[in-house]
């Protein structure tokens, strides 16, 4: 093996899983405050405004269409692009944003790119003939490719921007949604889809003294040029004379920092957990590479990285970057195995040899021994998500930017004039809030939108004790509507692999309903228990790994029983989950549906 060069024999597994447990342990018993946040809409309500732009002042509408999809990012144009294909003639995305793009629209902070390859992670790559410039793009690339599908697909011609949804009624007397919105708008879909991303609200922590700070502040999804000067691309000028101070050190934090070091007069990094960075490689398309590609090979290429995170290890590994190592190390030690070691053991001592380089790696690159020490990682490389840099770390050794270790805990105060952390205040003029986005509030809360089904009941009714679906896609009660995301779904590090599956197979069904004539469709009670059932039997499987793991969103803050449990992917796995589907539409029969039922037929008034 060589990407990782230190071994097991050469580490101290059980002082590293020590170490593993006190580091969560501290994270998970901290003062309960710590693991709160604050609602944007206390008092932050600007953070949700779009300073990229409006729609133009319409009329509001009171048409009807085939199907109305929610959210115009890479899930939204993805479904649309399948409705159309599938020939459904009246689709509508409606998105609150002033054009399509999703978390590609919101997320411009400096530095912004992919860090899955691009290759398997834009969409619809043949279908539109687009080939991305390198191999892990920048944001607005990508912001370009969400609008090269909606030209491609025709999908502007009925679609509504700075436009929010506040009701989703359904009408069991006609089996229609009943769609309202912020503009006035009360129309009719025969079928919903809600592809309104795990990952679209602004997160704030509950920090003491967050309402007090005097200087200016905003989040990393709402980036303020206006204040910051510069581009995505170009130095931020306006923060030549600032004092610079940056919360969290997530994903987002990881590509912002070069930038923000770049050209901050000081920038300050608060710190509760570090990330995984390894090293990011990145590198322009070979178009040799390009045109020697036979069709199918997004497909293929997806599958193969996908499956790489799954049991069935494939013999070989397509796209071998940072996101596969783990796998590639499998590969290798199962070909070299002579205790004859089972890939589980082999797995956890390739994520302990992993690690280990990573944090390796640190301590040659970041020059103060302390701060290179607190940058160092003590969880499983999947316990958060993975980030690769080849600037970040090396930020830290700039005399203008400084690292603050929160051990754990996180910062105590905010102040009129800053930051405080144990006695030390650290003076800014500028406090960015890279502190990511709400995944554990109720569905309706995140989409801003209430959901009325069957009988007038709630989603949030329905799903108080967590989610309950058949296929992660449909709930009883809820007909003719579908939900696109991982929760009780195949989930893949590249997710617009699952989305893309998710997409196909929603547009079957609507284009199956139409041909059959069926008005309503809801998945059947002993169905939906049956999934939901399946999702927390099997989530039992991880319990071990996730209780282990240093709290985040990726897996619930720590948490793996109730509700979290509920929460959880199909856990046997993304490659299982999508033969699942694909089975379920070539039989065709509907399996687990309810077609054109009484239930469907019931309204508010009916059940009274
Ligand atoms: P995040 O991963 O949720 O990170 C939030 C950060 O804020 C964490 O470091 C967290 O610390 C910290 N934090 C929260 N409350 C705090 C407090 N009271 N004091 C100090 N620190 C606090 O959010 P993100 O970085 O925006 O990333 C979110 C997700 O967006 C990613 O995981 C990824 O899925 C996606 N993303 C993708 C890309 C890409 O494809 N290139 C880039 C960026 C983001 P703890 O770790 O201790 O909780």
């Amino acid at each position: 093996m060589t990407d990782l060069p230190a071994t097991t024999a050469a580490l101290d597994i059980d002082k590293t899983r020590a170490r593993y447990q006190t580091e969560r342990d501290k994270r998970s018993v901290s003062d309960t405050r710590q693991r709160q946040y604050r609602d944007v809409e206390q008092g932050f309500a600007h953070m949700l405004d779009d300073p990229y732009g409006s729609a133009p002042p319409r009329e509001p509408l009171t048409d009807e269409v085939d199907v109305l999809v929610v959210g115009s990012g890479f899930g939204g144009m993805m479904v649309a692009a399948r409705l159309r294909e599938a020939g459904v003639a009246k689709v509508r995305i409606v998105d609150v944003a002033s054009d399509v793009g999703g978390t590609w629209y919101w997320n411009r902070y400096p530095g912004a790119a992919c860090d899955v390859e691009s290759y398997i992670y834009f969409p619809l790559l043949e279908e539109t003939g687009y080939m991305p410039v390198e191999r892990y793009s920048k944001a607005a690339e990508i912001r370009a490719h969400t609008k090269r599908i909606a030209e491609r697909y025709d999908l502007y011609r009925d679609a509504l921007f700075s436009t929010q949804v506040k009701t989703l009624d359904w009408d069991g007397g006609t089996a229609r949604w009943t769609v309202q919105t912020d503009r006035g708008d009360v129309m009719s879909a025969r079928f919903v889809v809600l592809t309104t991303g795990p990952l679209n609200r602004p997160k704030l922590p509950e920090i003491p003294g967050i309402d007090e700070f005097a200087g200016h502040s905003f989040h990393t999804s709402r980036w303020d040029y206006a204040y910051t000067g510069g581009s995505a691309t170009e130095p931020l000028v306006g923060l030549g004379d600032k004092r610079v101070g940056l919360i969290g050190t997530g994903a987002t934090s990881v590509q912002c920092v070069p930038p923000l070091a770049a050209s901050a007069e000081h920038l300050t990094v608060f710190q509760r957990t570090p990330s995984s960075v390894d090293a990011r490689d990145n590198s322009l398309t070979d178009p040799a590479w390009a045109a020697s590609l036979q069709p199918g090979w997004q497909q293929r290429r997806m599958e193969n990285f996908t499956a790489q995170f799954t049991a069935a290890l494939p013999p070989h590994d397509d796209v071998a970057d940072g996101w596969t190592v783990l796998a590639r190390a499998v590969r290798e030690k199962l070909a070299d195995n002579p205790h004859g070691l089972d890939p589980g053991t082999l797995l956890e001592q390739a994520d302990f040899e992993k690690m280990a380089q990573i944090r390796e790696r640190i301590g040659r690159i970041v020059e103060d021994p302390a701060t290179a020490d607190a940058l160092k990682p003590w969880f499983s490389l999947y316990c958060k998500r993975p980030c690769f840099s080849d600037l970040y770390l090396q930020a830290f050794n700039r005399p203008n930017v400084s690292l603050v270790e929160t051990a754990g805990y996180g910062i105590d105060r905010i102040t009129p004039g800053g930051v405080i952390v144990g006695d030390v205040e650290y003076p800014l003029d500028c406090l960015i809030f890279a502190t990511g986005f709400e995944t554990s509030t109720s569905y309706e809360k995140r989409s801003s939108m209430t959901i009325s089904g069957v009988s007038g009941q709630s989603l949030n009714e329905k799903w108080a004790d967590g989610m309950s679906t058949l296929h992660g896609m449909h709930t009883r009660g809820f007909p003719n509507l579908f939900v696109i995301g991982p929760a009780q779904a195949g989930m893949s590090p590249n997710f617009p692999h699952m989305l893309s599956e998710q997409s196909l197979h929603i547009a079957h069904i609507v284009a199956d309903c139409a041909a059959k004539g069926i008005g309503a469709i809801e998945p059947t009670e002993e169905a939906e228990g049956n999934w939901v059932e399946t999702i927390v039997r099997m989530a039992e499987g991880r319990r071990k790994f996730i209780e282990a793991c240093t709290p985040g969103y990726y897996n619930n803050e720590g948490r793996a029983t109730g509700a979290a449990a509920r929460g959880s992917p199909f856990a046997a796995g993304p490659i299982e989950f999508v033969k699942l589907l694909r089975s379920w539409r070539e039989v065709g029969d509907f399996a687990g549906m309810e077609l054109d039922g009484e239930h469907a037929r019931r309204t508010r008034e009916t059940a009274l």
